[in-house]
């Protein structure tokens, strides 16, 4: 095992004017979990590629535990990989796709067959060792994909969107089972993908990624609760957290005819103006605060939400309530945040957290 280190790690594909990459520095300790996420084109793949040794690294450094890996070749790096189409040879067994690197690698024949079938018991695969990928389910050729990256016991496990061939059932399943089995292996991770809820139950930590850049590394409840900037903010949580951009009045902000109080020690960061942000499951129905028309409400079994537009700002809110009781389509209601420790405050012109 071993802890995994970017210093300043850039990548920048030609023609193109902007790194996919810039300047990354991130320390992910050993035995971690690390989720790396962000929306499509942010470079996540790029960042886990370059520590695959399948992309270069323009500048910058690669660090796994105290070796420079920054241009080792990719088979002298002591990782293992899972993609998203789990490329396992058709032509072979279960067993010896699972078995195949460690052949490449003159491990023998005999020890082979003990890591095998040790990863095999692991992820339940037993019963399927001599059978050929084709007859097998999504499912269990995920875990036939698990198993090649397991038998070689690595430093550092490399996973690009290893549920998305998956549906969405399995993929519940699965990324429960992988969290798990990572926990117990204590193998370092890094898990790149695009889907959120991944990001917030798998993870030690996450990596939010945009444009190239690190927004934010932190416990998933951190993010969730002190999201650092506008996009990290917007990112995670589904549907994203209302953004208002509203002038300062009396100390605070007013949202209808209430007034949301906002720190003295805050207010003097800024120039007139915050962004202020409200998940939807901390807005509510009240006697007092934005006047909005509800404009479609959404069911979702076992939450309703509210989308509404006000009346003199453009802005539209989306606020969750009881799924047993629902306003009405077309009827006015006011909204307000129900704990004004749920009230988060940004910098409009920076978007950094205040
Ligand atoms: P996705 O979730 O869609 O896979 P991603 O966050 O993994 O996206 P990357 O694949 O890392 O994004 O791509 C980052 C940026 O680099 C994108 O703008 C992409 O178009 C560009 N890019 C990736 N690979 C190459 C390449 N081989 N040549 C040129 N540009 C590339």
């Amino acid at each position: 095992m071993a802890s995994v280190t970017f210093e300043k790690a850039t990548r920048v594909f030609d023609g193109q004017e902007r790194p996919a990459v810039d300047a990354i520095d991130l320390a992910i300790e050993d035995g971690e979990f690390l989720v790396l996420v962000g929306p499509s084109g942010c470079g996540k793949s790029t960042t886990l590629r370059m520590l695959a040794g399948l992309e270069d690294v323009d500048s910058g450094r690669l660090l796994i535990g105290d070796r420079d890996v920054t241009h080792l070749a990719s088979k002298d790096r002591d990782i293992a990989m899972v993609f998203q189409n789990y490329a396992l040879y058709p032509h072979m067994t279960v067993a010896e796709n699972m078995g195949f690197a460690l052949k490449i690698a003159r491990v023998p024949k005999a020890e082979i067959r003990t890591r095998v079938e040790e990863a095999a018991a692991i992820l339940d695969l037993t019963p399927y060792l001599d059978r050929k990928p084709k007859a097998l389910s999504g499912g269990q050729r995920q875990r036939v994909a698990m198993g090649r990256a397991i038998v070689r016991s690595p430093q550092v496990f490399l996973m690009d969107e290893p549920l998305s061939n998956l549906d969405a059932k399995l993929r519940v399943q699965t990324r429960t089972q992988i969290a798990a089995l990572q926990r117990r292996l204590g193998t370092t991770t890094v898990y790149v993908t695009h889907d959120q809820v991944e990001a917030m139950t798998m993870g030690d930590r996450v990596a939010v990624m945009d444009a190239g850049v690190l927004q934010q590394v932190a416990t998933p409840r951190e993010i969730y609760d002190r999201p650092a900037n506008v996009f990290v903010a917007g990112f995670l949580g589904s549907p994203a957290m209302n953004l208002l951009e509203l002038p300062v009045v009396d100390g605070g902000v007013r949202l209808g005819d209430a007034l949301v109080p906002i720190e003295r020690s805050v207010l003097e960061r800024v120039d007139g103006t915050v962004t202020l942000g409200v998940r939807p499951e901390n807005l509510g129905i009240s006697e007092q605060g934005l006047p909005i028309t509800v404009s479609v409400v959404e069911e979702t079994g076992a939450d309703a939400y509210l989308y509404g537009h006000t009346e003199n700002l453009t802005e539209n809110l989306v606020a969750r309530t009881d799924w047993r009781r629902p306003p009405e389509k077309g009827s006015h209601i006011r909204l307000a945040p129900l704990d004004l420790a749920d009230v988060h405050v940004f910098d409009p012109a920076t978007g950094h957290r205040l």
